[in-house]
């Protein structure tokens, strides 16, 4: 298949929106942003066999690598508009391509964000997304900005994606339908878009999950130079992994990566408040400690966490 007919058969889609003055099919796009908005961009490569199981269906693949970039989107507070694609491809196969692209747009429609252009070319199987959204001006969530005493908060059920890639290798079993919740999880990440909205002048700090609970907080305290009380009775746990010992799932919450919910920081008294909002926005929040002034600091239920080390591509 030709390079441009592939484009066009399969990354041209429709669009009628009035930031977008030109699309794909020329040099580059033309944006006409909204004024009194801040840009926020962020881009994600995604590299067969390290960020994904090489044989992940074209449908989840389609949909996971924008859904890694509209969570950072999520973590900043954004909302989405416009996305790019870099797609290199082994060859093209029309199956392929035609569930990719599905998987893609599905989650891309969802999101009402408009795929403006990109690049293909032929090598092994590496997709790069970059995605950008606006918020008003001034009112990104950063990671910087978490004050003693504030709670630490997280969405969802850290831990379940990580619990999905050791069903897939074969390091854990689980009943059925647990297992396939897991590795939906993992496959099917849901970026927080609506919640990471509804944190915006509330919210101190805030960070998507990609690394592990523990690796992305140290991220968060690292930028607002305080410290954290964690305590591990309050983690939440969803009921695949509630099957498995209280080791287990300590550790796939703390450690495991690849989550993509929303860990933030905000002042106690804006807890229920944000959490009554989410519960109707249908996502589960949970406090898990408290900031502290001590820099750098993290307990974990009163002793020393042990080193964290999250996934890191330059270790050996
Ligand atoms: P150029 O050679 O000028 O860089 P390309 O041939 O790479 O142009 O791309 C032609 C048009 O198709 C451009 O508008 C580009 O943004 C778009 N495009 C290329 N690959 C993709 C893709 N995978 N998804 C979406 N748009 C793409
Ligand atoms: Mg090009």
């Amino acid at each position: 298949m030709f390079e441009f007919q592939l484009i066009a058969d399969y990354f041209t889609w429709d669009n009628n929106d009035p930031t977008v003055k030109l699309s794909v099919g020329d040099d580059a796009a033309l944006l006409t942003p909204e004024p009194d908005r801040d840009m926020v961009i962020s881009i994600d490569t995604s590299v067969s066999g390290c960020h994904f199981p090489p044989d992940t269906s074209p449908y989840d693949l389609g949909h996971k690598v924008l859904a890694v970039n509209l969570s950072d989107l999520a973590a900043m507070g954004a909302t989405p508009a416009w996305f790019t694609l870099a797609l290199t491809l082994p060859d093209s196969h029309p199956d392929w391509l035609a569930a990719f692209s599905n998987g893609l747009r599905t989650l891309a429609d969802e999101h009402h964000i408009r795929l403006i252009g990109g690049d293909t070319t032929r090598g092994p199987l590496s997709i790069t997304i970059q995605v950008a959204g606006t918020v008003p001006t001034g009112q990104a969530l950063l990671r910087s900005g978490a004050q003693p005493s504030d709670l630490i908060c997280v969405s969802g059920h850290p831990g379940d994606a990580a619990a999905g890639l050791d069903c897939i290798q074969g390091k854990l079993r689980l009943p059925g339908p647990d297992q396939q919740h897991c590795i939906d999880k993992l496959n099917r990440p849901v970026p927080h878009v609506t919640l990471g909205k509804l944190l915006r002048g509330t919210a101190t700090s805030c960070i998507d999950i990609s690394d592990g609970l523990l690796a992305d907080l140290s991220h968060i305290l690292k930028r607002s130079g305080k410290g954290a009380r964690l305590e591990t009775a309050k983690l939440p746990f969803s009921t695949a992994l509630h099957k498995l010992t209280h080791q287990q799932h300590q550790h796939y919450a703390l450690y495991g990566g690849d989550d993509y919910e929303l860990l933030f920081t905000l002042p106690a008294a804006k807890f229920t408040e944000i959490q009554n909002n989410a519960t109707t926005a249908g996502v589960l929040i949970s406090c898990i400690g408290e900031i502290t002034a001590q820099n750098d600091e993290l307990l974990i239920n009163g002793q020393p966490a042990p080193a964290i080390c999250g996934y890191n591509h330059f270790t050996e």
